[in-house]
């Protein structure tokens, strides 16, 4: 492999990563991107690795693993396993992606969520100061809550000035619902870690990047309900989505659709993370939205632009009425709030990392859902042809 050179220029030494749900979403985007196109080791720490499998086992072909020497998996839970500070400290860096970060769960399981992004985060960021390692948390864009917009009166011309919802990160306040809104359980917590992980910064010199993913989508995001996780499951909204769409189901609007978001390719958000880890220069005391802001839709467009790649993808037509609406009581219980609006300002991580995403929302969903229907339609055809028993 040619010697890598960071930003300035200066040859990038080889490191091993110690990486915390590296078996997720994006854990899995990450470790085939190092182990890829980098010399860097990686020891993956996760309860699960199913993710992640093609980068640990031998492949049928060959009859070896493909990266025996560059990853390690370590099947642990952080919540109580020994292990963890020893293999914080056998690394140079450490990666934190281990959350439970779905919706459905923020309001039903409240207790869960704030433990495991912030009681269960507490070892990871103390381990790190103590040991004088860096860190890379993930925390999310959610830690911004509503725009200032959102409070305006309907017909305010100022909903229409960036200044009331651009999201920056050195000035946006952070607005959530009241507590009954068990919704911001999970932004509440992972916004005090941020505070946490920034005083350990501030007081005794932790070295600390802090990354707020914006809606990141690709292949592999959480699973389809029956077919690789619980049939009464709700992941994300990407995944809600393609599985009505593999069975030929209309897709759900929640409270009409209106909430609005910015989609991001995987792959071009991991690009950013990469610059961060290779130029702890340029990355060290920073928060960073990592988020297209050119990729904005409302819920409703996204449900529309996915049934129309769909159509595209697989060649079947779509159905007569592809979209339902549904209440957010209904669909998520007691508790459920939402954020209207998510736009990433991009000044600091330009400036600091020269990154710009790429990839169009048409184009990350063709490549996406031309993956879903290539794994999952045929698991779903079974599925929908057994008998139910009544
Ligand atoms: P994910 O659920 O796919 O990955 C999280 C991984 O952490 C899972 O594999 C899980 O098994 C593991 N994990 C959880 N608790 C653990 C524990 N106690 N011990 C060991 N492993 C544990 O989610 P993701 O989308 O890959 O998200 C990763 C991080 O990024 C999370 O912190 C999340 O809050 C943040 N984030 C992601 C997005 C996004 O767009 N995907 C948006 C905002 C924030
Ligand atoms: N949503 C929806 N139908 C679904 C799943 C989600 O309308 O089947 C909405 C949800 O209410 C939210 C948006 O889609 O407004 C994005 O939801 P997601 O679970 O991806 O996470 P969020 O962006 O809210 O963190």
């Amino acid at each position: 492999m040619a010697q890598r050179l960071d930003l300035d220029g200066k040859p990038i030494k080889a490191i091993t990563i110690c990486m915390i749900g590296a078996g997720g979403f994006i854990g899995s985007h990450l470790c085939e991107k190092i182990l890829h196109e980098t010399p860097h080791k990686i020891l993956a720490l996760d309860v699960y690795n199913d993710k992640i499998k093609h980068l640990l086992e031998p492949d049928s072909a060959s009859g070896t693993a493909p990266f025996p020497d560059r990853i390690q998996f370590h099947r642990l839970n952080i919540k109580h396993d020994s292990r963890l500070e020893g293999l914080i400290k056998m690394s140079d860096l450490t990666i934190n992606l281990a959350a439970i970060c779905t919706p459905a769960d923020y309001n039903t399981r409240p207790l869960d969520t704030i433990y495991s992004n912030f009681i269960d985060a507490l070892p990871v960021v103390k381990y790190c100061s103590e040991n004088g390692k860096r860190l890379i948390h993930f925390s999310t864009c959610e830690v911004y809550g509503k725009t200032i917009g959102s409070f305006l009166p309907k017909d305010s011309p100022l909903r229409q000035d960036p200044s009331y919802y651009v999201l920056k990160e050195d000035t946006s306040p952070c607005i959530f619902g009241s507590i009954e809104k068990q919704r911001w359980s999970y932004a509440c917590a992972k916004q005090l870690i941020e505070r946490l992980i920034y005083a350990e910064g501030a007081e005794n010199g932790l070295e600390f990047t802090i990354v707020r993913p914006f809606n990141w989508i690709g292949p592999r995001m959480d699973f389809i309900p029956g077919i690789d996780g619980p049939s009464e499951g709700v992941p994300r909204v990407l995944a809600c989505f393609s599985n009505a769409l593999l069975r030929r189901e209309p897709l759900k609007l929640v409270d009409g659709g209106q909430s609005q978001r910015t989609f991001i390719y995987i792959k071009d958000a991991i690009e950013a993370v990469l610059l961060m880890i290779e130029n702890p220069a340029r990355a060290n005391g920073h928060i960073f939205n990592v988020g297209n802001p050119n990729n904005e839709v409302t819920v409703r467009q996204l449900a529309e632009m996915m049934t129309e790649v769909y159509a595209k993808v697989t060649g079947e037509s779509a159905l007569e009425k592809p979209t339902i609406d549904v209440s957010s009581k209904e669909f998520y219980g007691e508790g459920y709030d939402d954020s209207d609006k998510r736009i990433p300002d991009m000044t600091i991580i330009n400036k600091q990392l020269g990154w710009n995403p790429k990839t169009s929302l048409w184009d990350l969903l063709e490549s996406t859902l031309t993956y879903q229907h290539r794994t999952y339609a045929e698991a779903i055809k079974k599925v929908l042809a057994k008998p139910t028993s009544s």
